[in-house]
């Protein structure tokens, strides 16, 4: 049976990432971003979910989609989701930085550090259980935060009640390249996050709030 506290925690979520997303995608904080040819996309996926997947940036199919880890190495995400019988929606997907960068060349330290404040809303309003880094490019951003306003959403985010574990594996491209084991991924991705909807079930309250 669901609360009413969860549906008002459900579509509280919901606007706040509505009025997140709406400051990414205006947002004009680097030179060459977030213009006709580099897009951004903000996180997506449900705000109860469990789980964050976090990436670093942008591919370009993501900003046809709008929707981070479209197509390529996405696949593998999606096989995980699928051993578990999940979907991208039922979880929630973001980068550190929220742009494409042009010629798919690696984000720029300035881009990382003005891009994480949209990260930490993010983690703030969805507040997981736990976030899954894929590959070290966005596991040491998410450690480096140099930032004095993000820093101190951060120490507010531990200072209460909530508290989430960072861990980090492969990036899926790495898998798909043969760098490891693509099924031994798919496999470990899928173990990992499957108990968190055991604890949460989040099946039966997001349907509900589909039907109203
Ligand atoms: S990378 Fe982030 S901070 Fe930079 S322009 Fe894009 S949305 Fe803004």
């Amino acid at each position: 049976m669901l609360t009413s506290n969860f549906i008002d925690a459900y579509f509280g979520r919901m606007i706040a990432l509505a009025g997140l997303a709406e400051k990414v995608v205006r947002c004009r904080k680097c030179d060459d971003l977030n213009e006709k040819r580099t897009l951004s996309a903000p996180g997506y996926g449900t705000p109860m979910s469990p789980v964050i997947l976090l990436g670093q940036s942008l591919c370009t199919a993501c900003m046809e989609t709008q929707i981070p880890f479209t197509r390529g190495s996405g696949y593998l995400i999606d096989r995980a989701l699928a051993e578990i019988e999940k979907f991208r929606w039922d979880v929630f997907i973001t980068n550190v930085v929220h742009c494409h960068p042009p010629n798919n060349r690696p984000s720029k330290e300035q881009e990382i550090q003005s891009c994480l404040i949209y990260l930490v809303r993010e983690i703030n309003i969805v507040r997981p259980t736990l976030i899954v880094c894929l590959g070290r490019d966005a596991a040491s951003a998410i450690s480096s935060i140099s930032d004095k306003t993000v820093e101190m959403e951060m120490q507010d985010m531990m200072a209460g009640e909530h508290c989430c574990t960072v861990v980090r594996v492969h990036h899926p491209a790495y898998a798909m390249r043969g760098g490891c084991d693509a099924d031994k991924w798919v496999r470990v991705l899928a173990r990992m996050i499957e108990p968190l909807f055991d604890e949460f079930p989040i099946d039966e309250g997001y349907a509900v709030v589909q039907k109203e």
